[in-house]
Order: C-alpha cells, then structure tokens, then sequence
C-alpha cells in the first residue's frame, strides 16, 4: 500500500464529520470555521515506541493514546475539542496494525465529536504525533498560573493507577486486579467534561501526565505559590500502596486526571455543579504562601518526598 492508498483507506474518516470543517483532509491543509466570540486552544503531544509506550503495547492502545493525551491537555484549558492532525511515522504499512490503531483512535474521537482533518504520514521508526485544536469561550480558558493562597487543590480521580499498570506492562508487579490498571495505563479517560464544568470555578488547572508533584509543582511555580497536601486525602488504590507507597503514587505519571485550584468562596458552588454532571472530584490540600510543595503524614508530620516524576532531559 502506498502512503496515499492508507490515506485514503484508513487515515481520512477518524472521528466524527463537522459542519465547521470547510476543507478535509486531500487538499494542501485544512480550513475550519472559529466563533467569532471563542479562541482557539491547541496543543500537540508525540509519543515514540520504547519511550512513552513498551513497544508490545496493543496498537489499538497506542492510537487511543495518542489521542487522550492530547484531549487531556484540552481538558486541563477547560476547553472543547474539535479538530486533529496526525502525524505517523511507521516502520512498515503492516495493515492490521494500522486498523487496530485507527480503531483506537476513531473510538474516542467519535465519542468527543473531533474530527481529523488531516495530518502527515511517513516511514520511519514508530512515532505518532498528535495535535489537537478546540475552542473555549473568549477569555476563559483555564490556565496554571491563577492559584492563589487559601484556594483548595483537587484531582479527578487515582493517582497512582498506570504507573502500576506500567510496572504490571514490565512484569514487575502482578495482582488479581493486574488488567483494570493495565486498563488505566492503556486507556486513560481525558476529563473533558470536568475540564468545561470547572471552566466557570478553578483558578488553575493541569492534567496530571508526569507526576502529581511534578504536575502540581508547575502550577505552583507558574502562580508564584506553595502547597500542602494531605497524603491521606489524595485517592490512591490499596495496590498502588502496598507496591511503592505514596512515594510510588505521587512521581507516577500517565493518569491524566486533571489537578486544579478553587477558591474558598467558589468550593461548594463547583462541587455542586460537578454532582449535577454527574462528575466528583477530590479536595487533597491547600495553597500556601509558603513556598515549595510539603506533604502532610495520615500521624500529622511531614512526609519527605523522594522523587517528582518524570523528565525526558535529566
Ligand atoms: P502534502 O505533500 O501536501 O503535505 P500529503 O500527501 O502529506 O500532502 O497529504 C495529503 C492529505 O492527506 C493532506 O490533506 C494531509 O493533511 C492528509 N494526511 C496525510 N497523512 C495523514 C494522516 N496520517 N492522517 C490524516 N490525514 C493525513
Ligand atoms: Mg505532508
């Protein structure tokens, strides 16, 4: 097959069709319509085989994957995704894993109503690159640097559920309940809706994608503030503590649950807007003036942390 018949078979018809989307996929670039009272909000996200996922990681993952990290990081704007490019760099046009993978990718676009309009496609080894665009209602995106001292930090779910899913991909960890963090690892759900419900609350917001502290650690430095968690409060399963601890949950990375701040005077307003979509979110700590990140013990004393998470270059 050549680079134009996968186009055409297998690369023009992920996710669902757009009335906004002018010119699709087959000409030079796209052309879409933008709201003249919203703004665009893009991001772009690459993940290479051996790097961001093992090589044996089923291709239907991979395509779905590449596709949540990105909406994540849509989540954590708070806005509402729309449109895609992808970018693939394959080793060989090996059809069936070409399927699994559109397969993958098509299943959550569709569910957001995103479209991909276009991308490039090249062979090489095995690199998907994925940019996403969507819009928010002028001036409101979400962003890291609004938190302020006294406002409430929260996330939307586990900490610490595909970190174990990747010692469980390694072999280094094996449970009763081994395939539902395999699940998390695989197919982590991008908080979306949360990430537009609390577009009207939070006073900063990140997507938890290389480490709770490292994550949270960047919206402090970028607001200028500190933090002080109760250990205890973040949600974290009894597999994920028995295997590492909380040292183990909070520098785990690829959860993409979103970590945001609210205000006192806005807390029960955003929890109740959540219960009313159908949405929870858990209250694990406080912005402090103090500076740095400390994590309070389940016995009240301070818990030395071990290691932030992730970083490509260190
Ligand atoms: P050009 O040489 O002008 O960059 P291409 O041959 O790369 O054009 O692409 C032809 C069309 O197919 C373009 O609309 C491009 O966006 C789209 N396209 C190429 N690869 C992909 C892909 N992997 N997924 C989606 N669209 C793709
Ligand atoms: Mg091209």
């Amino acid at each position: 097959m050549s680079e134009f018949d996968l186009i055409r078979t297998y690369f023009n018809r992920l996710g669902s069709p757009r009335a906004d989307v002018s010119i699709d996929i087959g000409d030079d670039a796209a052309v879409v319509d933008v709201a003249a009272d919203r703004q665009l909000v893009l991001a772009v996200d690459t993940m290479v085989a051996g790097v961001h996922f093992p090589v044996d990681t089923p291709a239907d993952a991979i395509g779905y994957k590449a596709l949540t990290v990105n909406l994540s990081d849509l989540a954590a704007m708070g806005a509402e995704p729309a449109w895609a490019l992808l970018a693939i760099t394959l080793p060989s046009a090996d059809i069936d894993w070409i399927e699994a993978f559109c397969s993958g990718f098509h299943r959550l676009a569709a569910q957001f109503g995103l479209r991909c309009i276009g991308g490039d496609t090249t062979r090489g080894p095995l690199t998907i690159s994925v940019t996403v665009a969507g819009t928010v209602p002028r001036g409101h995106a979400l962003t890291r640097r609004g938190a302020k001292v006294g406002d409430a930090i929260y996330v939307t779910g586990n900490i610490g559920d595909a970190g174990l899913g990747l010692e469980a991909a390694f072999g280094r960890w094996s449970g009763p309940n081994s395939k539902s963090f395999l699940q998390r690892l695989y197919y982590p759900t991008p908080r979306v809706e949360m990430g537009r419900v609390l577009r009207d609350y939070a006073s900063a917001a990140i997507d938890v994608s290389d480490g709770l502290l490292a994550d949270l650690g960047h919206v402090l430095h970028a607001s200028g503030v500190g933090a002080r968690l109760e250990l205890t409060a973040i949600p974290v399963s009894a597999e994920v503590l028995s295997h590492g601890g909380y040292d183990f949950a909070l520098a785990a990375g690829d959860d993409y649950e979103l970590c945001f701040t609210v205000p006192k005077a806005k807390q029960r307003a955003m929890e109740n807007a959540l219960a009313q979509n159908g949405l929870v979110a858990y209250r694990i700590g406080e912005i402090t003036a103090a500076q740095g990140l400390k994590c309070i013990a389940g016995n009240g004393e301070i818990h030395q942390i071990k290691s932030i998470g992730y970083n490509h270059f260190a």
